[in-house]
């Protein structure tokens, strides 16, 4: 079924939807985005993802074309016109397209950024990855250094993926100078002696909305958190691991590079975070 997508002002049928051949988002990734959850019609966490937008956005010295009341709704409208139940949004918004290819950023005056959001349906809280755990690779972290910034630079991420896939696992978790930064597209984490281990906020990883929320909730629960970088080797030598993202909320890691976390199963703490986190998050979804 055709979903109706939003592109600049106007809802459309995907098929006629249509972005410019000189759109930086095309030509240069010149482009930020979020994915936003959506669980019984509502949105989990939209004020987060706000916040990072315009973060982001700032960040690359981009105007918000946009506030985030406006924002809100069209999401909102994409949700009622595809009747979506269970998902994403995503949403991308780049520096627009200049009359010609030009490295020197187009003055805003002239170029106005572009702006397209579409819907995608997937089954978020029952998900088969979450009973089952995901396997996970190591590889190189070879991105560029602003990862606080959520551009759509993810060839890297992409191509991470299907190392994993060619390995026969899940996803991958990307190591620099011997310490974990991030999987390709979570945050990653470990738990030692009941302590949840996640490397602290810089620009060497996204700082993931679920991770903030995450975080929250398991103090809140009394879970002992430490932000502070981890070797592979801790993560091997690890009771659990897991990772978190806004469409995989908590999702844990039962095996690095082969080797079994545990019993090889889901762990107690990563399952009853799982539990709070989509406890909490949809009490307060709008
Ligand atoms: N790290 C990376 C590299 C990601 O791509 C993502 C998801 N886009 C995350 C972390 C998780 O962020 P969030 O919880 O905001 O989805």
């Amino acid at each position: 079924m055709s979903r109706i997508v939003y592109v600049n002002g106007e809802y459309l049928p995907e098929e006629e939807a249509r972005v410019s051949v000189f759109d930086r988002g095309f030509l240069m990734a010149d482009a930020v985005y979020e994915v936003t959850s959506v669980v019984d019609g509502k949105l989990l966490d939209f004020a987060g993802h706000a916040a990072r937008l315009e973060r982001s956005l700032n960040e690359l010295d981009m105007a918000a074309p946009l506030s985030a009341d406006a924002l809100l709704e069209i999401h909102r409208e994409l949700v009622r016109r595809n009747g979506l139940d269970e998902g994403m949004i995503y949403l991308q918004i780049t520096r627009g397209a200049p009359p010609d290819r030009d490295f020197v950023f187009p003055d805003p005056e002239v170029t106005p950024p572009t702006v397209v959001l579409f819907t995608q349906a997937k089954a978020l809280v029952d998900s088969p990855a979450a009973e089952t755990g995901i396997k996970v690779i190591s590889i190189d972290d070879m991105r560029w250094g602003r990862r606080d910034i959520k551009t759509v630079q993810l060839l890297y991420p992409s191509m991470g993926k299907m190392m994993a896939k060619a390995a026969g696992a899940d996803d991958a978790w990307m190591v620099e100078d011997g310490l974990v930064t991030e999987g390709t597209s979570n945050n990653a984490y470990i738990i030692k002696d009941g302590k949840i281990i996640t490397r602290h906020l810089g620009n060497e990883i996204l700082h993931g909305i679920t991770r903030a929320a995450a975080l929250r909730f398991a103090r809140e629960s009394q879970f002992e958190v430490e932000e502070r970088p981890f070797t592979l080797e801790e993560a091997k030598e690890a009771d659990e691991a897991f990772v978190t993202s806004a469409s995989t909320f908590v999702t844990s890691v039962v095996s690095i590079d082969g080797v079994s976390l545990g019993d090889g199963a889901p762990g107690p703490v990563a399952t009853r975070l799982r539990e709070i986190y989509i406890e909490e998050i949809r009490k307060a979804s709008i």
